[in-house]
């Protein structure tokens, strides 16, 4: 399952960042989900659940975000938000344009409980 590796990967991300800051455990884990990421937030929110067992995020709660994706024209230059199935520039309505931003996983907040 494409979504578990995911998660292991963002539950070693949440371990290194709680192990560096001394937490205690970890309450929530924000994760941001380009439309283009190829990642279903649900799926990813059950792999989760597998993947923070006996680790600090145990009883962590994942947060998923699904981020829209947004293109950089050619013809005009603006940077624009996009539909996911076209990738037409908002502004002039131009087809040729580069993604910089929605087909990718991002680990955006990590809330963590940190003894005074
Ligand atoms: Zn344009």
């Amino acid at each position: 399952m494409h979504e578990l590796s995911l998660c292991q990967n963002l539950i070693d991300q949440v371990t290194e960042l709680a192990r560096k800051h001394q937490a205690r455990s970890v309450a929530s884990v924000t994760v941001q989900i380009g439309q283009l990421a190829g990642v279903e937030p649900q799926l990813l929110e059950t792999a989760f659940t597998i993947a923070r067992a006996g680790t600090v995020a145990d009883l962590a709660e994942m947060v998923t975000e699904v981020v829209a994706p947004r293109v950089l024209c050619n013809v005009c230059g603006s940077e624009s938000e996009a539909m996911p199935s076209s990738l037409l520039c908002s502004v002039c309505g131009g087809n040729d344009t580069r993604l910089i931003r929605g087909d990718e996983l991002i680990l955006a907040r990590v809330e963590m409980v940190v003894d005074d």
